[in-house]
């Protein structure tokens, strides 16, 4: 049954793009918003608003109770819930399905399995999947976590089974800290997340971070090859790309490969990503999570395959069998994203929100920007920062990354402080184009390129 009205409870980027998704297959949409984002671009370009709720996200993004009401005040049938906020809920998916809704995404038992990282090891592990050395579940106390450790092996990693966007991670260097940081982790875990659990896992000291974009229908899982997102700052990713400039062909096919078994092995259903931590020093590579959602790097993807990620999505939530094969999908070129934030870098990354003066986006052949900034909008500061994707497509990736840089010089947005130098710097760098990097290269080469500034 295809989807006939359909409401999007996000904002932002992810709004617009999913907006434009529904347009290009004929779906009316309802943009469900919160009172500040009512003069939101993607308020504008949907065919109808309903609002959720004051600014603060617990009073709408994240209100579900306002989200349900909002759809069938409105009419809707489907609701698609972008990333972040209320995206990998399994409560949420379960209400919206209570209330008689398609939600876009994975059934409500896959989120609670695949949304829990503690679970989803599991599941991997069950799939024949590697996942780094750790615990088998999580750890509840400190005699568990040593005895635990000691076959690990430190440097390694507490996580909160419910942590996500680069938080709920500490470090522990040695059983001391351990002992110190295992109940810090758990109450900032429940604090985050609502929930205390934690799992340990080793320490891997030199890895790249790809991951494998996948699309199932509930019976049939392709896969979209992979993403490369090493380059991170307090790990969030800064910029992607795809493919990864660092793997042989074989490790590709074993990698796509593990995501697919995965995926169909747990009859997955809409789009995901499978993340991987690939060992530079062993070659080996290791599942992290899974994200049950559209992800913020996507279109890096649908660049080099030509496949619109979202719009399949929608297709598949209205019950329509995935009709693309995997001999059909191949790597065109060469993809770059990178992301703007109202950051300030030269100010540790502080959030800089403000009212956009000046707007101008170069246009062109391999040029997309996904963005819901105009002129005269003002930001407000109550949300994530990202306020534009630049994404770059070429024949090959020396090409991509020339044009990245002149898109970049081009582009003109005043009115607050942004990320783009530090993308320019980066664009020049020799790391990034001899595509030598892992998890940890950005932020030592923030911390170098500081000091330098500071001599001068
Ligand atoms: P991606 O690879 O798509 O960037 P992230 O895990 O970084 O994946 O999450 C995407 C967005 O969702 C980011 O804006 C991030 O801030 C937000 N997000 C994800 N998980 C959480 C969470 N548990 N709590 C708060 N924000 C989250
Ligand atoms: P999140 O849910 O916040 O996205 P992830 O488990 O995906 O958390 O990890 C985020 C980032 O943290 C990774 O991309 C990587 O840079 C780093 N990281 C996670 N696990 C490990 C590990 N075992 N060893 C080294 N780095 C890790
Ligand atoms: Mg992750």
């Amino acid at each position: 049954m295809a989807i006939k009205k359909l409401l999007i409870a996000n904002r932002g980027e992810i709004a617009v793009r999913i907006i434009n998704a529904a347009k290009k297959l004929h779906i009316p949409t309802v943009l469900a918003c919160s009172e500040i984002d009512v003069d939101s671009l993607a308020a504008k370009i949907a065919d109808q608003i309903e609002v959720l709720g004051p600014a603060r996200s617990e009073h709408s993004y994240l209100n579900i109770p306002a989200v349900i009401a909002a759809a069938q005040r409105c009419g809707a049938d489907a609701v698609h819930p972008g990333y972040g906020f209320l995206a990998e809920n399994a409560i949420f998916a379960q209400a919206v399905v209570d209330a008689g809704l398609i939600f876009v995404g994975p059934q409500p038992e896959t989120i609670a399995r695949m949304g829990d990282k503690a679970l989803a090891r599991s599941a991997a592990q069950a799939a024949g999947v590697p996942v780094v050395p750790g615990s088998v579940g999580e750890v509840w106390n400190l005699d568990e976590a040593q005895r635990c450790a000691s076959s690990i092996g430190f440097p390694l990693l507490i996580k909160a089974s419910a942590g996500g966007g680069g938080r709920g991670i500490r470090h522990a260097y040695s059983s001391e800290t351990l002992t110190y940081e295992l109940p810090i982790a758990q109450s900032e875990a429940q604090a985050a997340f609502g929930h205390n659990g934690v799992y340990l896992e080793r320490f891997i000291t030199n890895a790249r971070h790809i991951e494998v974009q996948i699309l199932g229908d509930g019976n049939k899982v392709i896969h979209l090859y992979e993403r490369e997102c090493s380059l991170q700052r307090r790990r969030q990713k800064i910029l992607e790309e795809a493919p990864s400039p660092a793997i042989t062909p074989e490790l590709r096919q074993a990698l796509c490969q593990s995501a697919v078994n995965l995926a169909q092995s747990i009859n997955y259903l809409g789009a995901g990503t499978i993340e991987y931590l690939v060992d530079t020093d062993s070659g080996e590579f290791f599942f992290i999570e899974m994200n049950t959602r559209i992800q913020v790097e996507h279109p890096i993807s649908e660049m080099i395959t030509g496949v619109d990620i979202v719009a399949w999505m929608l297709r598949i939530a209205g019950g329509e069998p995935l009709s693309l094969d995997q001999q059909q999908i191949h790597i065109n070129g060469a993809a770059l994203e990178m992301r703007l934030n109202a950051e300030d870098p030269e100010r540790n990354f502080f959030p800089c929100p403000g009212t956009v003066n000046e707007l101008y986006w170069p246009q062109g052949e391999g040029i997309r920007i996904d963005s819901h900034l105009y002129e005269g909008y003002r930001i407000p500061p109550y949300y994530d920062s990202l306020l534009a994707k630049v994404v770059i497509h070429a024949t090959n990736r020396p090409k991509a990354l020339q044009l990245a840089a002149q898109v970049l010089g081009d582009i003109r947005l005043s009115g607050m402080k942004t990320t783009l130098p530090l993308h320019q710097r980066l664009l020049a760098s020799d790391f990034l184009a001899a595509g030598d990097f892992h998890t940890n290269s950005l932020e030592s080469w923030l911390t170098a390129a500081t000091v330098v500034t500071e001599e001068y």
